[in-house]
């Protein structure tokens, strides 16, 4: 009784701060479901407030009292809405930020069924072909895109192109959402000297003018990430999906020469974070790991190495596909957003704190974001620095 008060508390978003920080992670505790309060299961996390997350529990049911308390950027309790999670996750910066140049990702991490799909996409009846556009149930994504539109319509002077991808990650195998026929034949991860980052070969990009061109991306891709599956719930724990959308923008300087941008901003789903575990406990090697969740074990070496930086140790990058397609913007391009996804129940307390730990070491990444300057951009600078210094000198004359 005393450890479930804090559900019943009235506070539903405390913040630490609005880090300015090129990581920044957030955690969203769902509610106990109708399981989870039949079979007399209690939440065991409380919100003493500042962003902190208080994990409190009698450990095999002895009397010995033990607690845990974790700091983020912010924590969302089980009362905060779709819709609190676009105004104060810190999203909106890393929309700004990907319409200025930069490449951003959003990652929701937690064990299978703590509310990473309900936080980026919504329920699965949003994807319905019958279902109206627009929902209060309706996931970060999409509430970004509509976030996306606005701040492009009030750039009235900039021309913006928009195109979109959405790819799946499933055994080490890229599948593209947008065309199902890929699932038989994976598509190939490649190095690209032009653009200084991964690609995926013959993936199908999207050119997006509206709105409703990028939910079509969304929906499509979310019908056909069930498709082929048995059991949907096993299948999207063990693998990731990605979706971006590529922001370029022209915009005219001196001279009739148009300044070019190029952002973008991931959204990715991951798969249940219990499966590193899994991996571990069957004390596979890295290699090995292959069959079940290769990925999500390397990203967490690359984000345990990110932080770590008094070891000048090798970051892994190229040793999984998704660390590889993210690689730009953890590796010093641009920004991050974690949302680590909890439950709030007694029974998930172990993975519980296993997601909170994880969390806890990915905010000590820092890293410095660059805009990526088109070559035209970088030889205008020139330029116009040449020009500062001849007019200087002929001042002096
Ligand atoms: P995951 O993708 O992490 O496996 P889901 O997003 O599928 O988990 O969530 C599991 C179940 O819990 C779903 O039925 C989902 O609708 C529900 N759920 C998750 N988070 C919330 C929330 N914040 N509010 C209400 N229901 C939620
Ligand atoms: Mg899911």
């Amino acid at each position: 009784e005393r450890l479930d008060e804090a559900s019943h508390s009235n506070r539903i978003i405390s913040t630490y701060n609005q880090a300015e920080d090129n990581i920044n992670v957030v955690v969203r505790v769902r509610p106990l479901n109708h399981k989870e309060i039949k079979g007399r299961d209690i939440s065991v996390i409380q919100f003493p407030g500042n962003g902190q997350v208080l994990v409190e529990h009698l450990p095999n049911g002895g009397s010995a009292h033990k607690s845990k308390l974790f700091s983020y950027n912010v924590v969302f309790e089980p009362a905060a809405t779709q819709e609190d999670v676009l105004q104060f996750s810190g999203i909106k910066r890393l929309i700004e930020m990907a319409v200025q140049g930069f490449r951003c990702t959003a990652f929701c991490y937690g064990q299978t069924g703590s509310g990473k799909t309900h936080t980026l996409t919504g329920p699965p009846r949003l994807f319905d072909r019958k279902k109206p556009s627009y929902s209060d149930a309706h996931g970060l994504v999409f509430r970004s895109f509509m976030y996306l539109f606005k701040l492009l319509d009030e750039k009235s002077d900039v021309n913006f192109i928009l195109k979109a991808s959405f790819l799946e990650i499933y055994n080490e195998k890229v599948i593209d959402l947008l065309n199902p026929g890929s699932a038989r034949k994976p598509l190939a991860v490649r190095w690209s000297k032009k653009a200084r980052g991964f690609f995926v070969e013959n993936l199908f990009t999207v050119d997006c003018e509206e709105l409703d061109d990028l939910t079509a991306v969304l929906e499509e891709g979310m019908r056909n990430r069930s498709v082929g599956s048995h059991n949907m719930n096993d299948y999207s724990s063990r693998s990731h999906t990605i979706l971006t959308v590529h922001i370029t923008s022209e915009q005219p300087a001196e001279n009739g020469v148009f300044i070019s941008r190029s952002g973008k901003i991931n959204f990715v789903d991951l798969a249940g974070s219990e499966m590193t575990k899994k991996t571990q406990s069957e004390g596979k090697t890295l290699e090995e790991a292959n069959n079940i969740n290769k990925s999500l074990m390397v990203l967490g070496y690359c984000i345990a190495s990110l932080s770590d930086r008094r070891r000048n140790n090798h970051i892994p990058y190229r040793d999984s596909q998704l660390t590889k397609l993210l690689a730009d913007s953890l590796a010093g391009n641009g920004v991050t957003l974690m949302i680590a996804c909890i439950s709030p129940a007694m029974s998930n307390l172990s993975e519980t704190i296993n997601t909170l730990r994880y969390a806890a070491r990915a905010k000590r990444i820092r890293t410095k974001p660059i805009v990526l300057m088109d070559p035209r951009e970088a030889l205008i600078l020139t330029l116009k620095r040449e020009v500062n210094v001849l007019q200087s000198e002929n001042e002096h004359l």
